[in-house]
């Protein structure tokens, strides 16, 4: 008798808390989603715009709190305060012609050709392999 009182107290419509309108960080639930395995879901919309699905226990633990915009713009204050964003940009396009298998020598060649500036801001300056290793095992923190 005792556990089948416990299981009605634990059960779906007592556990079931409705949280359309509820506010979690820049997410607001606009409607209840589809369980994913036996957890409730909601459809939250972040501030951001986007729309996103987030299981219930999340939003209460306050451990989903954005569509994962609050991350990426922390991420982008970061990189503003502390990376030259030019070097990036850079660095991306080394890491891309690396990634296709050319040498540092190779895309020191392919910088200086294509007249890349350099991260003392002289056009068409001649890069180094030195200077794309650097470029590229630098960590920009
Ligand atoms: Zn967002």
């Amino acid at each position: 008798m005792k556990y089948r009182k416990n299981l009605a107290r634990t059960g779906n419509s007592n556990n079931f808390i409705n949280e359309i309108g509820q506010r979690y960080g820049k997410l607001t639930v606009i409607a209840e989603g589809e369980n994913y395995r036996n957890d409730a879901c909601w459809v939250c919309r972040c501030d951001c715009g986007s729309t996103v699905t987030v299981r219930g226990f999340s939003l209460r633990r306050r451990d989903t709190k954005s569509c994962g915009c609050i991350q990426k713009e922390t991420t982008a204050n970061r990189n503003r305060l502390s990376a030259n964003p030019k070097k990036e940009e850079l660095r991306n396009k080394a890491f891309d012609l690396r990634n296709s298998g050319l040498s540092f020598g190779q895309i020191a060649d392919q910088f200086t050709k294509q007249g890349v500036p350099t991260l003392s801001g002289k056009e068409s300056s001649k890069w180094y392999a030195s200077t794309i290793k650097w470029l590229l095992t630098n960590n920009l923190e």
